[in-house]
């Protein structure tokens, strides 16, 4: 059966996506983008894939973001993501702001992991021919290498650029000291860091604690969210028990040992907030986040098009009460 070619929705730009500047750029990006690291591998199916990137792109999501190892396996996402680039987007491609990055454990051997030059020019090599893109529009450090001398993972951030493989460049999960050498490099040599990816949400406030946030608001930085939901703890879908098609009974990363009783007491508590505020908890703790306007983007994962749905009605009631915020700060101290 021949596929009907993809149309994206003509009101795109009209369905209440707004767009944050990052940082001191010219770069603006959905507060909501669309984050391929579980869903979209060789285990899911493309039809599923293709659907969710579809009704992203239709309500307004313009920023994809990719890592050499997002699947499962390894790679598989950006594959997913190539076909998809190959078969729909190609024509929007001026529309959509794509990222990826390097640094976690991707090929064997000594040079398929980490921040070495070696390892990150041959990665986003191989990213751009499984994407089926001529450049991503941010790459980022994966995560910061201890051994490898800082300067020679920012200098290859820096000539990737210069290659015009990338046109921006970004940190992820780098500590507070070693981002601050790193923003320098880069500015220095002209390719200054445009956002900083870290791991924000009601349960890990670290950012805001450890000045990550501040840090990169005074660099000129954007700082986009990764897991918003804590995988998913942050909805309701916990409350009655550990769903079968669930990524915690799925087993990975988000383990059954995380719902804890009082993990499981702080989510009923927050549920109860949010629907006193007549918003699911998904939608509370994303617009919990981007009440800060130095927060310019989340980047959620959605295993369905309806969980989509649900986390896009955050934009509608970012705005808190100074007692809801009292009550959420009570609802997580349980
Ligand atoms: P989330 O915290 O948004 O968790 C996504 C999961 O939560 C979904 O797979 C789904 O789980 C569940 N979920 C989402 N929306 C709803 C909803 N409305 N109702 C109920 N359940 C829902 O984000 P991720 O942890 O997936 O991370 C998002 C992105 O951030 C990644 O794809 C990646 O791009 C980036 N990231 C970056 C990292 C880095 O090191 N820089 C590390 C990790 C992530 P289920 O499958 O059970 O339905």
């Amino acid at each position: 059966m021949i596929e009907p070619i993809y149309r994206p929705a003509e009101d795109r730009y009209q369905s209440g996506m707004k767009y944050r500047r990052a940082g001191r750029s010219g770069i603006l990006l959905p507060e909501i983008s669309l984050g391929l690291w579980h869903n979209f591998g060789d285990v899911d199916t493309l039809s599923g894939s293709k659907r969710k990137l579809h009704h992203a792109f239709d309500r307004g999501i313009t920023h994809f973001d990719l890592a050499n190892n997002y699947g499962p396996s390894d790679g598989s996402a950006e594959e997913t993501f190539g076909q998809i680039m190959k078969s729909s987007f190609a024509p929007y491609r001026d529309e959509l702001f794509i990222s990826t990055k390097a640094g976690h454990d991707m090929w064997p051997g000594p040079y398929g992991t980490w921040g070495s030059r070696k390892s990150l020019m041959a990665s986003i090599d191989q990213s751009l021919r499984r994407m089926n893109v001529e450049y991503v529009d941010i790459f980022y450090s994966h995560r910061y290498d201890p051994e490898t001398p800082l300067e020679e993972t920012m200098q290859a951030l820096v000539d990737i650029v210069r290659q015009g493989k990338a046109l921006y460049v970004g940190l992820s999960k780098y500590p507070y000291d070693v981002a601050g050498r790193a923003y320098q490099y880069l500015h220095e040599h002209d390719v200054p860091c445009l956002l900083y990816q870290g791991r924000y949400n009601l349960f890990n406030q670290a950012p805001a604690q450890e000045h990550i946030l501040e840090q990169a608001h005074e660099q000129g930085a954007g700082f986009i969210a990764f897991s918003p939901l804590a995988q998913g703890l942050l909805t309701s879908k916990y409350l009655k028990g550990i769903p079968k098609d669930s990524r915690m009974a799925r087993g990975g990363f988000l383990k059954p040992d995380a719902l804890t009783p009082e993990v499981l007491a702080r989510i009923e508590a927050l549920n109860d907030i949010a629907l006193r505020r007549g918003q699911t908890l998904a939608e509370m703790a994303l617009a919990w986040l981007l009440k800060d306007e130095t927060v310019t983007s989340v980047i959620v994962g959605a295993s369905s098009v309806e969980q989509l749905d649900d986390n896009l009605k955050a934009l509608q009631n970012t705005n808190f009460s100074e007692e809801e915020l009292k009550e959420i700060d009570e609802a997580l101290s349980k």
